[in-house]
C-alpha cells in the first residue's frame, strides 16, 4: 500500500471507529461486535505504525474513547483512568514480557514478576473514600473527565459505603452484571417485549449511567475492584500486596489474579483463564498482564492512552459448528413473527445452545441459511448465541430453503410484511398470542375508554378464563368481576357500568379499538364520518378508500384485509349481538344552514385542517365529499388546489376560498 492509499484507508478507519465508539461508549448501543471493532482498531494501529507521519493524537488508537453524557455531572479524575493496549496473539505477549523483563534487568529491579488477571467485561469506575467513607464515584469518560455516578454506585450492594479503616483512598474497578443476572434480565425483557440488551457490558454501562436512580437500583449491578489509584499514609511495594490490602478493607476484589514469575507462567495463566472462562460467573473479554513491582511501574510510565506496565490479551470468540435441524416461528405479543433456529444442542462458552433467533427473513437470506445446514455458532458478548455463518462445504443437497409463513402459525390470519419493514406480522385481531395487547388497546382511553379495566385486571380475567376474546368483555357480569379485587363491590359496579356505557360510544372509537394496522384515532374519525356505519366500512373497496384524503394505498389495503378475515367478521357479529353501537351518532345541532349542500375541500387551509373543515360542514347539516361532480355545491379551495380545482372549473362548480367559507360559517 502506498502512502496515498494508506492515508485514504486511515481516514476511513478513523471515521468508522469514531462512529462505532460513539454508539458503544456514549449511547451504550453497539452496532458491531467487540471483535469486529477491535479488528478495525488493529488495522488502524498497524497503518499508523507503518506510516508514522500519518499518526494523530485524535485517533482512537491514541486516546481513550468516551464522553460525558448530558445530564450527568462532570468529574475531573485526580489520577487519569487510562485504557489498555490490546494484543491478539500470544507471540506478541511473549515479546512484551521479554522486553519488560530485559528493562527490569537493566534497571536492576529485583521483582520482575507479573500478575495476570481476568479482564472483566464491564465498565470502569473509580471510588473515592475520605476517612473510610465513600464520598464520590465516577466513570472513566475520556480518561481525564468522567461522569459523577456516586448515587447510582451507592445502590450496588457489593460496594462498601464504609471501609474497615478510616483511610483516604481512591480505588479503580469494574462495574458489571453477572452472566446469570444478565440472562434473567434479558428473559424478563423479552417477556415484556422490551428491547434486549446487546451484551452484559452495555447493560451495565446503560444502568450505571442511567439518569434515573430507581432504574439503576433495579438493575443487578456488581463491582470488582482491581487497583489502588491513590492512598494516604500507606506504601506498598507490589500490586499483589495492594490487592490483599483492598480485600482487608472490605472490597470485593477481582477474584482471578495469578502471580507469575516468568514468561512460561504468564502464558500458562492466560491459557488457564481461557480454559476456565466458561465456568466464571461473570463475563470476561480477555486477561490483563500487569507488572507487579510498583516502583518499576513508575519508571515505565504511561502513554496518553494506556500505561506501559500492563497489557491486555484478547481471546478470540469461541465458535462451534452444529446442525440446524429446523426453523420454527414464534408470534410475539405485538404480532411480530420471529423465525427461530432449532439446533442440535451444543456447548458454547459455558452453556448449552439448542436454539437461537434468526431475527427475520433478511437475516436468513443474507446468511443463506437452509434447514439441515451446518452452522457456526458464537456467543456475542459471551452471552447471546448467534449464527455467524453457514459451512457450505458440509452441504449434502438435502437442505431445504426456508420462507416466512404467509399465515400466522397460531391463528391462521394473513401474515404480512410491509414495505420498509423487516418484520412479518400476524394481522388477526383474535390471535391468542396478541390477545392481551389487543384487549389493552381495545379498552384504552382513545379507543372504547372502559375505565378500571387496566392491564392487571385484563391479565386476571384471562388467567381465570373469564374472557377468551375481545367480545367476551361484554359477557362479563357483576359476580364475575367481584372477586378480582379485595372488597371489590364498588369496583365491580364501576367496571360493569363502564363496560355497559362503552356500548354507546361513537363509531370512531370502535374503529380505533379494532386496532386495524395504520388506523389511529384521526383516520378512525375520517372513516366514521365517511361511512357512518361499521357495516358500510366493512363493505368498502380499495378505490373508494383511496379517494379519501389521508388514506393511502397501504392503509386502504390494510383496512380491506382486516375486514375480509373471518375472525373480524365473527367479532363484529358478536359485538353487534351484545349491543355495541356501530353507527355514527347524528349531530344534534339545530343550525342546518348547509342542509342539502355538498362541499369538496382541496388544497391547504390556513385556519383548519381538511378534517376540521369537514366537521364544521357536517355540523351545519351539509355533506363533505372527496370527489368533485356536477352535484357538488361548493369547492372550498385552499393553497395548491390541484386536480379537484381544475375539475370544478371544468364542471362550473362554484369555487370559494377560505375567507368566503369563514363568512358562511360565522
Ligand atoms: P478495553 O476495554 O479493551 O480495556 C480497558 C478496560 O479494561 C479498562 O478501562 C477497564 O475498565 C477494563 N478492565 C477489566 N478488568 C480489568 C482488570 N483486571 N485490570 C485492568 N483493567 C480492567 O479498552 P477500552 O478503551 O475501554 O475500550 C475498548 C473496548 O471496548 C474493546 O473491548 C472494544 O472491543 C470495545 N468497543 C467496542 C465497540 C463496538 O462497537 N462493539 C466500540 C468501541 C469499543
Amino acid at each position: 500500500m502506498n502512502k496515498g492509499q494508506a492515508e485514504k484507508r486511515i481516514q476511513e478507519l478513523r471515521k468508522q471507529t469514531e462512529y462505532y465508539a460513539n454508539k458503544y461508549y456514549d449511547e451504550d448501543k453497539p452496532e458491531i461486535s467487540d471483535y469486529e471493532y477491535d479488528m478495525l482498531i488493529f488495522e488502524l494501529r498497524n497503518l499508523e505504525k507503518e506510516f508514522p507521519e500519518l499518526a494523530s493524537t485524535e485517533s482512537l488508537t491514541q486516546r481513550v474513547g468516551g464522553r460525558v453524557k448530558e445530564g450527568l455531572k462532570k468529574v475531573e479524575h485526580k489520577i487519569p483512568l487510562l485504557s489498555l493496549q490490546d494484543i491478539f496473539n500470544l507471540e506478541e505477549i511473549k515479546e512484551y514480557v521479554e522486553k519488560i523483563q530485559a528493562q527490569a534487568k537493566n534497571k536492576k529491579i529485583e521483582n520482575s514478576s507479573f500478575v495476570v488477571e481476568t479482564k472483566i467485561d464491564g465498565l470502569t469506575a473509580a471510588l473515592e473514600y475520605k476517612d473510610g467513607v465513600l464520598v464520590r464515584g465516577a466513570t472513566r469518560g475520556n480518561g481525564t473527565i468522567g461522569e459523577d455516578v456516586t448515587e447510582n454506585l451507592k445502590t450496588i450492594k457489593n460496594i462498601p459505603k464504609k471501609l474497615k479503616e478510616k483511610i483516604d483512598i481512591i480505588v479503580r474497578g469494574e462495574v458489571f452484571i453477572s452472566k446469570a443476572d444478565f440472562e434473567k434480565m434479558n428473559q424478563e425483557r423479552e417477556a415484556n417485549e422490551e428491547p434486549l440488551f446487546a451484551n452484559a457490558r452495555n447493560a451495565a454501562a446503560g444502568s450505571l449511567r442511567h439518569l434515573d436512580i430507581d432504574v439503576a437500583k433495579s438493575r443487578p449491578l456488581d463491582m470488582y475492584v482491581y487497583n489502588v489509584q491513590e492512598i494516604e499514609g500507606k506504601e506498598f511495594n507490589s500490586h499483589y500486596e495492594e490487592l490483599k490490602y483492598l480485600e482487608e478493607l472490605g472490597f470485593n476484589v477481582n477474584p482471578v489474579k495469578i502471580h507469575c514469575q516468568n514468561i512460561d507462567e504468564v502464558i500458562e495463566a492466560i491459557e488457564e483463564i481461557g480454559r476456565k472462562r466458561d465456568e466464571l460467573t461473570f463475563g470476561i473479554d480477555g486477561a490483563v498482564i500487569k507488572v507487579d513491582d510498583l516502583n518499576f511501574r513508575e519508571i515505565l510510565g504511561t502513554t496518553a492512552k494506556s500505561p506501559r506496565w500492563q497489557i491486555a490479551y484478547k481471546y478470540p470468540p469461541e465458535q462451534k459448528a452444529t446442525k440446524l435441524i429446523d426453523i420454527v416461528c414464534n408470534v410475539g405479543r405485538t404480532g411480530v413473527i420471529t423465525p427461530l433456529a432449532i439446533l442440535n444442542p451444543i456447548q458454547v462458552a459455558g452453556s448449552t445452545i439448542s436454539k437461537t433467533t434468526l431475527h427475520n427473513q433478511d437475516f436468513i437470506k443474507e446468511k443463506e441459511i437452509m434447514i439441515g445446514d451446518t452452522v457456526i455458532i458464537q456467543k456475542a458478548g459471551d452471552v447471546i448465541p448467534e449464527i455467524v455463518k453457514v459451512d457450505k462445504e458440509k452441504r449434502t443437497g438435502e437442505e431445504i430453503p426456508f420462507e416466512m409463513p404467509t399465515v400466522c402459525p397460531i391463528c391462521g390470519a394473513p401474515a404480512v410484511r410491509e414495505e420498509g419493514e423487516a418484520a412479518v406480522r400476524c394481522t388477526g385481531i383474535e390471535c391468542s398470542a396478541k390477545l392481551y395487547r389487543n384487549l389493552v388497546h381495545f379498552v384504552s382511553r382513545e379507543a372504547m375508554n372502559i375505565e378500571r379495566m387496566g392491564g392487571n385486571i385484563i391479565e386476571q380475567l384471562l388467567n381465570r378464563n373469564l374472557i377468551n376474546n375481545i367480545a367476551d368483555i361484554y359477557t362479563l357480569k357483576y359476580e364475575d368481576v367481584l372477586a378480582l379485587k379485595k372488597n371489590g363491590k364498588k369496583f365491580a359496579e364501576n367496571l360493569i357500568n363502564a363496560i355497559e356505557s362503552s356500548k354507546n360510544n361513537e363509531l370512531h372509537r370502535l374503529i380505533t379499538a379494532l386496532g386495524i394496522r395504520h388506523i389511529g384515532t384521526k383516520a378512525s374519525k375520517t372513516l366514521a364520518r365517511k361511512y357512518k356505519t361499521l357495516d358500510k366500512l366493512a363493505e368498502t373497496n380499495f378505490e373508494e378508500l383511496s379517494n379519501i384524503d389521508d388514506i393511502g394505498p397501504i392503509v386502504a389495503n390494510s383496512i380491506i384485509e382486516f375486514f375480509n378475515q373471518e375472525q373480524t367478521k365473527d367479532l363484529i357479529k358478536r359485538l353487534k349481538q351484545y349491543g355495541v353501537n356501530m353507527e355514527e351518532h347524528k349531530e344534534k345541532g339545530t343550525d342546518n344552514r348547509f342542509k342539502g349542500l355538498t362541499f369538496v375541500i382541496t388544497g391547504t387551509l390556513d385556519n383548519f385542517s381538511r378534517n376540521e373543515a369537514s366537521d364544521i360542514i357536517e355540523k351545519f347539516g351539509g355533506k363533505a365529499s372527496s370527489t368533485v361532480s356536477s352535484k357538488t355545491s361548493y369547492l372550498l379551495a385552499g393553497e395548491n388546489g390541484g386536480s379537484k380545482l381544475t375539475k370544478a372549473q371544468t364542471l362550473g362548480v362554484k369555487i370559494i376560498d377560505e375567507q368566503e367559507f369563514m363568512k358562511m360559517i360565522k
